[in-house]
């Protein structure tokens, strides 16, 4: 019999063996990036992410050890659009490593070949808007996904080629439960196209987009700045006059806010998530969270015919 102590030094030099062995490592900045380069990647890289799924990718709290993760990477993907300027450029700074540095070959920008909307005629960061670069939540059309899983997937074979022919495979499947999923959402939503959604902040204007829904009413006067009296009341009378009848609040925003909205305009509060594993069942999972998301949405709306 192996004794405990040698069980564990065993252990642990397996554990440090696989470390080794996972190839590439990764940093996400938010979980939606981290979850499509794990599916990509598979067991030839190591992922790790930044942002927790309950946190406000705009104000993220940033840690020592952040600066220890970026440190070790050889790989980081960003949302860019300015979704990290308040919080990422000084542990960029602070982890003082060549590979992942702006413009290197191991730095994504994902919102590269993206074609983003509310990018206002001028840059204008004065009233604090944190989309004064335009709205950075695009990852919410399933179509955009596909153009950023495309894009980690040619990084990662540019930085391994020899796993090449297994990243381009894991995409390949990712892309084609993707396509089959967007079109069972698209059929789903179908019945719903032209119906307003309230939201707390401007993240689901591309879902909106995508599916035929209309978002233009939100809870906040300007993204990142939070709720005022005149501004809900403002609100409330286009809900009413609007008959829009779902308020979308996600885990880092007031729910409470959103209740005493929905409770003066007849709405129901709906649960969302941008990031896997915000929502029960999600974690580390895009399209699960995407359908988690429909789903909710749905019964959202349905709850009012
Ligand atoms: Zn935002």
């Amino acid at each position: 019999m192996m004794s405990t102590a040698r069980f564990l030094a065993t252990a642990f030099a397996v554990l440090a063996s696989s470390h080794a062995a996972a190839g590439l490592h990764v940093v996400a900045t938010t979980p939606e990036y981290g979850a499509i380069a794990a599916a990509i990647g598979g067991d030839k890289i190591a992922v790790a992410t930044l942002a927790k799924p309950t946190e406000d990718p705009h104000f993220v709290d940033a840690k020592p050890s952040h600066i220890v993760t970026l440190n070790r990477a050889d790989l980081l993907i960003e949302g860019g659009a300015d979704l990290e300027a308040g919080w990422l450029p000084p542990l960029l700074d602070g982890a003082r490593n060549p590979k992942i540095a702006a413009g290197a070959p191991g730095h994504i920008r994902a919102s590269e070949g993206i074609q983003l909307l509310d990018v206002p005629a001028v840059l204008d960061r004065s009233q604090g808007d944190v989309h004064a670069a335009g709205n950075p939540h695009f990852m919410m059309d399933p179509a955009n996904a596909r153009i950023v899983a495309e894009h980690i997937a040619k990084v990662l074979c540019s930085l391994d080629a020899a796993s090449c022919p297994a990243f381009t495979a894991n995409l390949q499947a990712f892309l084609a439960k993707l396509e089959g999923k967007t079109k069972e959402w698209e059929a789903a939503l179908a019945s719903f196209k032209g119906t307003p959604i309230v939201t707390y902040h401007p993240t689901w204007r591309y879902f909106a987009k995508r599916f035929e829904l209309v978002s233009d009413v939100f809870l906040e006067p300007k993204p990142g700045i939070p709720p005022s009296p005149p501004h809900l009341a403002e609100v409330m009378r286009k809900m009413n006059e609007g008959k829009m009848r779902v308020v979308l609040v996600e885990p880092f925003q007031s729910r409470k806010t959103a209740e005493a909205v929905a409770n003066r305009t007849n709405a129901v509060v709906v649960d969302v998530c941008q990031f896997p594993g915000g929502l029960p069942g999600t974690k580390d999972d895009y399209i699960a969270l995407m359908d988690a998301d429909v789903k909710a949405i749905i019964a959202g709306l349905s709850a009012q015919k």
